[in-house]
């Protein structure tokens, strides 16, 4: 069933008490914080206790490479987790929390869409458990330290110059990506020239959603590089002395959400990095609970497979030692036809060469999968409007790789349209054929691990890097931080850095622009093209659109 917008089947939808949902899962009532009636986080006691019990199945869903058409991966992730449990599994979601920046920037949900949605959506969508709250307050809590610490003297003997920890709000607002601090005179310290980045893009939520526990968060956060002294010497967050107070500002924020999917299945909805400069999925402690409780879990990573799954893989999976049992590569026929070479104007009409030509960019993630060691299923995600023969042609294609792709219609029909999916999915699962092996192993060096991404992956045929960028690497190795996995920061549309150079481009060059440090989270970040971590809203921002009706509820909120 169509036409009807998200927001309205959301809120149609019948919800049970938090506490059935946790009890669908064994959790006491006890162990459950609960927000309201429809949320609550899961107490960090209860998950302690956990730690002797077998783990379910991990499913990761990942996509080819987007496009403004649309792939549906969080739609998809939704609707597999109610497909399984409709097939008599016990299962559950892992996704991760809404960015007010996008919410009110661009239309478009992190709850799913259709008939595969999170609720309560409303509260997902805006301030949900406040966890973003305590994750911006953690952060500005360090940057208002770093400058006090300089006020009174400065004992540290930091450069002003050189200080890389800036201030975050969950906004999209670019008049605050460059701003001057500490005007007005001695008393409000020394004037300096930083900026602000979208919550979502703070090395804290890379952290939070990194940590197994609150001595491993606490001691993250103490390794945070805030600044430099004149000779180049790291001051950390312990050395400002820092990282207590922020541990206790996250102390709430980094017990895992449950809420409920449209058919009641269980869904953790915690974390939300940036999928650009950070690794982009939900939080290792949300994922392991929920393996601890569920059979099969069903998790997405941002972007296409060539950043998400990478980096799912080779950074979450690596460092919190969890291996995925199946993949589901999510492809819809309008991002194959644009991956094909049609424009967004043409795609209402039916174009099977199209589809064809775009599969080229399927079958090159489905390839890189495999390689990882885990089985792949393709799900085609249906819009209404896709034809037969396009189906078929991918379905064709997918076969002659030898994989298998499966048409649903969950965001259409909920659990019903998905069970061939999720059956196939809970075989494979069960199967024991994955033997998961990240890319590149830990001493590999810094620039072999980006060289190996930049080939393996992406299928460049070199890489080019500056002298300097070069120097910072060798430098940081110096230092002991070779070891950490690389975190790629690229355009999501295309395997090359070219948002416009779509399908599977070969015979190209990876630029890499700029590398940064992130010790606290544990990763070296390798930017390659630009970068945004403050994104802006665009001409007509959907917030433009949102209000409160005559009966007190949301509208023009999707
Ligand atoms: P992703 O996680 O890949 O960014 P989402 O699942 O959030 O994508 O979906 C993006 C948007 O596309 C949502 O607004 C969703 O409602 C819509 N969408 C997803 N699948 C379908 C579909 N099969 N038909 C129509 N709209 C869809
Ligand atoms: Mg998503």
């Amino acid at each position: 069933m169509t036409g009807h917008s998200d927001i309205d089947i959301a809120r149609a939808a019948t919800k049970a008490p938090i506490q059935q949902i946790g009890a669908s899962l064994g959790i006491p009532h006890e162990a459950l914080l609960p927000f309201g009636h429809d949320k609550a986080k899961i107490s960090a006691e209860f998950i302690k206790g956990l730690a002797a019990r077998p783990d379910g199945r991990l499913i990761l869903v990942t996509a080819i490479n987007p496009t403004p058409a649309g792939e549906g991966k969080t739609t998809t992730t939704v609707g597999l987790g109610d497909g399984l449990k409709a097939i008599g599994k016990k299962a559950a979601i892992c996704i991760r929390e809404a960015s007010l920046g996008p919410c009110f920037g661009m239309k478009g949900g992190a709850a799913g869409g259709g008939y595969a949605q999170v609720v309560p959506m409303e509260d997902i969508n805006l301030h949900f458990t406040g966890d973003f709250h305590a994750i911006t307050s953690a952060h500005n809590l360090l940057s208002a330290m770093i400058d006090n610490h300089i006020y009174w003297g400065n004992a540290l003997g930091i450069d002003a110059r050189r200080i890389v920890w800036r201030r975050v709000l969950d906004m999209n607002d670019r008049a605050l990506r460059d701003v001057v601090t500490s005007l007005g005179g001695v008393a409000n310290g020394f004037p300096r020239q930083t900026g602000f980045d979208i919550t979502v893009a703070s090395e804290v939520m890379a952290i939070l959603c990194l940590s197994t526990d609150l001595a491993d968060l606490q001691r993250r956060l103490g390794d945070i590089i805030v600044a430099y002294t004149r000779d180049k010497t790291a001051i950390t967050a312990r050395d400002i002395k820092a990282d207590g107070a922020m541990t206790v500002l996250l102390q709430q924020a980094v017990q895992p959400n449950l809420v409920q999917t449209l058919e009641q299945t269980p869904a953790f909805v915690h974390g939300g990095p940036f999928a650009n400069i950070a690794h982009g999925c939900n939080s290792v402690l949300a994922t392991k609970t929920a393996l601890k409780l569920a059979d099969y879990v069903v998790t997405e990573a941002g972007f296409g497979a060539d950043l998400g799954a990478e980096k799912f893989l080779n950074i979450k999976c690596r460092k919190a030692g969890l291996s995925p049992d199946c993949v589901v590569l999510v492809a819809t026929i309008r991002a194959l036809k644009m991956n094909g070479g049609v424009t967004k104007a043409d795609l209402a009409a039916e174009d099977v060469d199209a589809v064809h030509a775009g599969c080229a960019n399927l079958a090159r993630h489905l390839e890189n999968l495999n390689a990882f060691g885990v089985p792949v299923v393709v799900a085609i995600n249906h819009f209404d409007g896709d034809s037969a023969a396009e189906v078929d042609a991918v379905q064709t294609r997918v076969t002659e790789l030898g994989g298998e792709a499966i048409l649903c219609r969950h965001w259409a029909e909920g659990s019903a349209g998905v069970t061939d999916l999720a059956s196939r999915v809970a075989a494979l699962a069960d199967g024991g054929s994955a033997n998961f092996t990240p890319l590149y192993p830990d001493e590999m060096s810094l620039l072999d691990k980006i060289e190996t991404i930049a080939m393996r992956i992406y299928r460049a045929d070199s890489v080019v890097v500056d002298d300097s960028v070069r120097r910072q690497l060798a430098e940081w190795e110096e230092a002991g931080f070779g070891h950490l996995p690389v975190c790629m920061a690229k355009t999501q549309y295309s395997f090359t850095t070219d948002p416009t150079a779509r399908g599977a481009p070969s015979g190209f060059t990876l630029p890499v622009r700029e590398v940064r440090l992130s010790a606290g989270a544990g990763f070296v970040v390798v930017i390659c093209g630009d970068i945004m971590t403050m994104p802006g809203l665009p001409r007509v921002p959907a917030a433009e659109a949102i209000g409160l009706n005559s009966d007190g509820f949301i509208e023009g909120l999707f």
